[in-house]
Formats: C-alpha cells, structure tokens, sequence
C-alpha cells in the first residue's frame, strides 16, 4: 500500500473518531474569542482544552525542563542504542500531526517500566521497560503514545490549567528557574504536570496508534504493549509506580486500542522487526 492511500485511510479513521467533532462549532467561536481576546494556542486535535503557551514558548520550556532532567536522572550511556531510538522514534515523529517542531528521544537509565514526554517535543524511555518489549513495533507503540500528548499538547494544557496563564508565561521567560526543579521533582506525582486526564491518555493513544501504523509498524504493537503492562500489574506492581501514577490502568486502554488497530492498513503485516529489537535489548544493562 502506498503513502497517499494510507493516509487517506489513516484521515479517515481519524476524523470519524474525533470525540469532540459535534462540539467543534461551538468550541471554535469560544477559541477564537478566546485568540482575538489574549492569543492563546491550542493544540488544534483536542479542541476542548485552552493552552496559553504558544509553539515557540512551549519549545524553550522544554529545553529548560530536558536540561533539569539531565540533572536529576541518569541518561543511560550507549551511542547505539541511543541512535536506534532515536531513529524509530524520528520515524514516528515524520508522520505525526505536528511537525512545527524537533523531536528527541532519550534512554533513561532507570529499573520501571516508564516513558513520558516534556513539553516541546523531549521523550524518554527508561531501559526498565525496554527488556519487556518483544519488537520494534512495541517500542514505536511506546514512543508514539508519548508523541501524540506532544502533538495534542497536553503538558502545557495541563501547566495553563495548574498555574493560569500568567504564571505559565512567567515559567517559560525563565523568571522563575526554581520552579523548573520543583515540577521536574515532582514530575510523576498525581498532581505533577504529567497526571493528564483519561480522555487525554485516550487521545495519545489512539494518535499513537495511527501514527505506528502511517509510519510503516504494525499497529496492534499499541495492543501488545498495553498487553506487557497488564502482566506486571499482576506480577511486579512496584515496576509500575511512576506510570500508575500518571497513566490509567492498561486494562481499560486496551480494547479501545485493539478495535482502532484493526481498522488501521497495516495491522498484523506491518513492520514488526524482532531480530533487530533483540540485538538493541542485549546491549541493555
Ligand atoms: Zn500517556
């Protein structure tokens, strides 16, 4: 199947799923009131939520956060497996709704199962998660759940929300750098900047798994993946803090993931590359 008739399908799929769709009148009168009135931004896929952090803002926050974060967590040190990540995450990031903006995608050496997204487009995978993984599609499901919060911006959606518009602005001028280590600290709490809603977790689910299934992997990875964290719920729960904490259970992700999956073009012939993934887990720690 070509490029053109994947996205057409991948269109279609999309649009006759945007929950908000019947609320889009009323919302772009609020939204545009709302532009003329104060310049806010939205994400322009979740409609529903004000953000008063434009683009370019929202970049140089998260350059300042990535920096905190080199600081407080170790990035795991293997040029190989950082290319590689990097790469299928490039892959991802190529086909997704918002290209105004680079992305960078970073191994985390850290014993869970996490992976979360700072504003501007800086993802990170723990090596805790990855040894769990069976194929690059899994991988690709992880890192494109994470890209969908960036292209529907849900993390400066949730800081406009928690601190108002002045203060996110404030943040971002960098008047206030102690701040940056205080969230960054309390990055993972419940009422860290990272506790997105359910409808946001199902929005970067399903913009994930579209964007696995545009980029050329097999879209039931999402499935799977979800399938991975249900089993170490019942068995190693304590690998499962951070993202229990900002994620809702797996188990009720995962039929909504599966029934889009199947509707995607390439489920169950997609890319899956397993011989390649298992040569990337071994240079694991
Ligand atoms: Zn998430």
């Amino acid at each position: 199947m070509n490029m053109s008739t994947l996205k057409l399908s991948f269109n279609r799929i999309w649009f006759n799923k945007l929950p908000l769709r019947k609320l889009r009148f009323r919302w772009t009168v609020i939204v545009v009131l709302a532009v003329a009135v104060v310049g806010c931004a939205t994400s322009g896929i979740n409609k529903g939520d004000f953000n008063f952090v434009t683009s370019s803002e929202e970049v140089a926050m998260g350059k300042e956060f990535a920096g905190e974060i080199e600081t407080q967590f170790e990035i795991y040190d293997d040029a190989q497996l950082a290319a590689y990540v990097q790469n299928v995450g490039g892959r991802i990031a190529a086909v997704c709704h918002r290209q105004d903006i680079e992305y960078h995608f970073t191994v985390v050496n850290k014993d869970e199962m996490n992976a979360f997204a700072l504003p501007g487009g800086y993802i990170y995978i723990y090596t805790g998660l990855m040894p769990v993984l069976d194929n690059e599609a899994q991988l690709a499901a992880v890192l494109a759940h994470e890209v969908g919060h960036v292209t529907a911006r849900h993390s400066t959606e949730r800081l406009t929300a928690m601190y108002g518009a002045q203060i996110a602005v404030s943040l971002l001028l960098g008047e206030n750098p102690q701040e940056y280590k205080v969230l960054i600290a309390n990055i993972f709490s419940t009422t860290g900047f990272l506790a997105y809603s359910r409808a946001n977790e199902f929005e970067a689910d399903r913009l994930g798994t579209a964007y696995t299934s545009l980029a050329g992997y097999d879209p039931e990875g999402m499935a799977e993946l979800l399938g991975k964290f249900i089993d170490t719920e019942s068995r190693e729960p304590s690998k499962l803090e951070e993202w229990l904490s900002t994620h809702p259970p797996a188990r009720d992700r995962i039929g909504k993931v599966d029934v889009l999956a199947a509707s995607l073009p390439l489920a169950g012939i997609g890319e899956r590359n397993a011989a390649r993934y298992a040569e990337m887990k071994a240079r694991l720690p």
